[in-house]
C-alpha cells in the first residue's frame, strides 16, 4: 500500500515537474527564437540600408567594395545595370546563383508587382523572406529596381538564414539536453522527497497497527480468565463461585482500566481532549498526591516524603486533574519498583518561567537504552518487572498530558540507584 502511494506521488511530482519545464521552456524558446530572428532581420535592414547608401553615393563600385560585401558569405549581392550584371568575379559566377536571383525576382514580382504598378517613384525596394525551392533554404532577401535617367538598376541582396536556423537547433538542443537532466535529477529528488514526508505516515500506521496488536493481546488474558471463570461458575460450589466471581470482578476492573487508558490516548491522538487550564497552587495538588499514596506507600515500608520550597509560589496554569493523573502514574511505577525498605521523594522546585516537579526513587532502576524507549505505547522494560495492573501505558499518558500543557518530561537515574523522573511546567 505504501510503495503504491509512494509510486503515485513520485509520478505525480515528476508529471508536475516536466509540465512545469515543458511549458517554461517552450515559452522561453518562442520569445527567444522570435527576438534572433528580429534582430536579424533588423541587421539585415540596416546592412542593405548602408549597402543603397554606399549605391548612391559612389559612382564606381569597385571589385574590393563587393568582396567586403560578401566577405564572410554572409550576403549574396548582385547588382544589374539595365540588366547587364555590373561586377562578375569568378567566385560568384554559379548558375545556382543567378537561378536563386531569378527566383528571388519572381518572388518580388508576385508580391509586390500589384502594389508598384501605377505608382512613378524611381525606387521600389522590398524586404522580404522566402523559401527557395532551388536550394531549399530560407533567406532573407532585399530587392530594389532603381530607376535614373536613362538606367535602371536591380540591387539584389540575399542573407541566407542557415546560421540563424543552425542556432535555433542549437538553442532547442541545449535546451532539451538541460531539461533532460533537470528532470532527472528532480525526479529523484521528488522520489526521496516523497519517501520523506511518507515515511511519518507509514511510521504512524505501522504505529497503530502495533498499538492495536498489543491491545488485542493485552485484552484477551483479562477475557480469557473471564470466559474460563464464568465456565467454571457453572459447576462451582457456593464456596467457589465466589472465588470465580472475585476473579471476574478483578479482571473486569482490569479491562476496564485498560480500556479507559487506551480511550485516553485515542483521544490525544485526535485531539479531541480537553485541557482546563487554571490558577493552581501546585504544593497543594503535590501534597494531595502525597496524601493518596502515603498508606500504600507505609503499606511496602517506604520512605515517602515530600520537599516543597519555603516561600510560597506562583500558581502555576494547569488542568489540575491532568496533572494529579501525571503524578498517580509516576507514584504508581515508583511504589511498583521500588522494594520494601527504599524511598521515594516528592520534590517540587520554581524558577522564574517553570514549576518542577521530580519524583525520585530509590527503586530498580531503569537502563539507560531503555529510558527513551518507556514513553512508547504498551512498552514495559522487561517480564521480570511486569505484573499484572501494568500495560505499559501509563507513562505515554503523563508524557501526553504535559506535551499538551506545552511542558517537558524526563528521565534520570537516582544518585545511589533508582529513578528520577522531572517534569517541567511554564507557569
Ligand atoms: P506501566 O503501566 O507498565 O508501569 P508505564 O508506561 O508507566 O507502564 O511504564 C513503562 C515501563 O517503564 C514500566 O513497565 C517499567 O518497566 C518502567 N518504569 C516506569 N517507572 C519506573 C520506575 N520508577 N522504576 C523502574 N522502572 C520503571
Amino acid at each position: 500500500m505504501f510503495s503504491k502511494v509512494h509510486k503515485k506521488l513520485t509520478f505525480l511530482c515528476i508529471g508536475l515537474i516536466v509540465s512545469v519545464l515543458t511549458i517554461m521552456s517552450l515559452i522561453y524558446l518562442i520569445v527567444s527564437e522570435r527576438n534572433l530572428k528580429e534582430s536579424h532581420l533588423f541587421s539585415f535592414q540596416n546592412d542593405t540600408n548602408t549597402i543603397m547608401t554606399n549605391i548612391s553615393r559612389y559612382e564606381i563600385m569597385t571589385p574590393y567594395w563587393f568582396n567586403v560585401l560578401e566577405f564572410n558569405e554572409k550576403y549574396m549581392v548582385s547588382i544589374y545595370d539595365n540588366n547587364i550584371p555590373l561586377w562578375i568575379c569568378n567566385r560568384f559566377q554559379d548558375p545556382q546563383r543567378d537561378a536563386l536571383f531569378e527566383e528571388t525576382y519572381k518572388e518580388y514580382m508576385t508580391r509586390y508587382q500589384n502594389y508598384y504598378e501605377g505608382s512613378y517613384w524611381n525606387s521600389y525596394p522590398a524586404t522580404f523572406s522566402f523559401t527557395s525551392k532551388i536550394t531549399k533554404q530560407t533567406y532573407f532577401s532585399y530587392f530594389n529596381i532603381i530607376e535614373k535617367e536613362n538606367t535602371k538598376l536591380t540591387v539584389f541582396v540575399l542573407y541566407p538564414l542557415h546560421n540563424l536556423e543552425r542556432q535555433i537547433i542549437n538553442q532547442r538542443f541545449y535546451f532539451l539536453l538541460i531539461d533532460l537532466i533537470a528532470i532527472f535529477i528532480l525526479s529523484h529528488l521528488a522520489y526521496f522527497l516523497t519517501l520523506k514526508i511518507l515515511n511519518p505516515i507509514e511510521e504512524n500506521r505501522k504505529e497503530q497497527s502495533r498499538f492495536i496488536a498489543s491491545a488485542s493481546h493485552e485484552l484477551r488474558t483479562p477475557l480469557a480468565v473471564i470466559l474460563s471463570s464464568s465456565n467454571a461458575c457453572r459447576r462451582a460450589n457456593e464456596q467457589e463461585r465466589d472465588i470465580f466471581l472475585h476473579t471476574i470482578e478483578t479482571e473486569g476492573i482490569r479491562m476496564s482500566r485498560l480500556i479507559t487508558d487506551m480511550l485516553t490516548l485515542a483521544k490525544a491522538d485526535s485531539l479531541v481532549w480537553s485541557i482546563n487550564k487554571v490558577p493552581v497552587d501546585l504544593d497543594t495538588l503535590l501534597l494531595n498526591s502525597y496524601e493518596s499514596f502515603e498508606s500504600l506507600t507505609q503499606e511496602k515500608n517506604i520512605d515517602l516524603r515530600i520537599i516543597l520550597p519555603d516561600e510560597s509560589i506562583p500558581p502555576c496554569h494547569c488542568d489540575a486533574d491532568r496533572i494529579s493523573q501525571v503524578m498517580a502514574v509516576f507514584l504508581y511505577n515508583a511504589l511498583s519498583y521500588t522494594p520494601s525498605g527504599g524511598y521515594i521523594h516528592i520534590i517540587l522546585t520554581v524558577s522564574d518561567k517553570y514549576a518542577q516537579i521530580q519524583v525520585k526513587d530509590s527503586g530498580i532502576g531503569i537502563p539507560d537504552e531503555e529510558k527513551n524507549r518507556i514513553f512508547e505505547r504498551f512498552y514495559r522494560v522487561d517480564s521480570s518487572h511486569n505484573e499484572k495492573e501494568h500495560f505499559g501505558l501509563g507513562l505515554c499518558i503523563a508524557a501526553e498530558i504535559i506535551q499538551a500543557h506545552h511542558g517537558s518530561i524526563k528521565i534520570k537515574d537516582t544518585p545511589g540507584g533508582g529513578s528520577t523522573f522531572l517534569c517541567k511546567l511554564p507557569l
